[in-house]
């Protein structure tokens, strides 16, 4: 399957082994990992998040209920929520999640801003687990008719080294621990010298939200809600 399907593979794999009833997508742009996580009926809250309203737009609607979703029996409750905002900044709606992802969001970031991802990610929501994936400049070479960068809006693509530098960094600050692993294997031979063509980290925090989380209960609202439903 194409890359960007493995990534939300991997993510819905995670889903499968690990049942987190919270979800948030950070840079969730057209919606298609919700898409895909609505049918996990053990998610009770799915939110959205992008800063781009006009691409939220587009196939927000895919999200609503079908009639067919109205008549499988035992369907829990489920919302979905959309938001246009940064996640570079603070919004207490998002603070609770058992799972936060962000799939192909940091290297849209320039750098000072990703230091506020982290700060806002790891140190303001403090999800249970995060999943963060990004290039992996190692591969650049093996991919054909490639100059530059994978896309023009990115604004750095890593090593496995500088990735891991930041992750180790966050772990540290914010009190997670992380395992590196990828999606898009290199030919034979290759994959120990280049690495995953799309590398992941999947933080864990290290201790229970109300050690993190000493009582900051103040109401932030920096996003603005675009789509809300519920399903039966
Ligand atoms: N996560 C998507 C997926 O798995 O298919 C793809 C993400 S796309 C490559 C990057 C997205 O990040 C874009 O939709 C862009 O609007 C969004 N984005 C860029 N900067 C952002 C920010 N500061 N806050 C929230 N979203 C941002």
């Amino acid at each position: 399957p194409p890359l960007h399907k493995q990534r939300h593979e991997f993510v819905i794999d995670f889903i499968l082994k690990n049942k987190p009833r919270k979800v948030v997508d950070l840079g969730c742009s057209e919606c298609a990992l919700l898409k895909k996580l609505k049918f996990h009926h053990d998610i009770e809250l799915l939110v959205g998040v992008d800063i781009d309203k006009t691409v939220l737009k587009r196939k927000m609607h895919g999200l609503d209920p079908l009639t067919s979703d109205y008549l499988v029996p035992g369907f829990d409750q489920l919302k979905i929520e959309l938001y246009e905002g940064s996640v570079t900044q603070k919004d207490s709606r998002l603070r609770g999640f058992d799972l936060a992802t962000s799939i192909e969001l940091i290297e849209h970031l320039h750098l000072d801003d990703v230091e506020r991802f982290s700060e806002v990610v790891f140190g303001y929501m403090a999800p249970g687990t995060v999943i963060v994936s990004t290039p992996n400049s190692e591969f650049n070479p093996l991919l054909p008719g490639l100059k530059g960068f994978r896309h023009r809006d990115h604004k750095f693509e890593w090593t496995r080294a500088q990735f891991q530098s930041w992750a180790l960094k966050v772990c540290f600050q914010h009190g997670y621990e992380v395992q590196f692993t990828g999606v898009g294997w290199a030919p034979p031979g290759l994959q120990d010298r280049v690495g995953f063509c799309s590398q992941i980290g999947v933080f864990q925090r290290r201790y229970t939200r109300d050690d993190v989380l000493p009582r900051e209960n103040a109401q932030v609202f920096s996003h603005t809600l675009l789509y809300s439903i519920t399903y039966p």
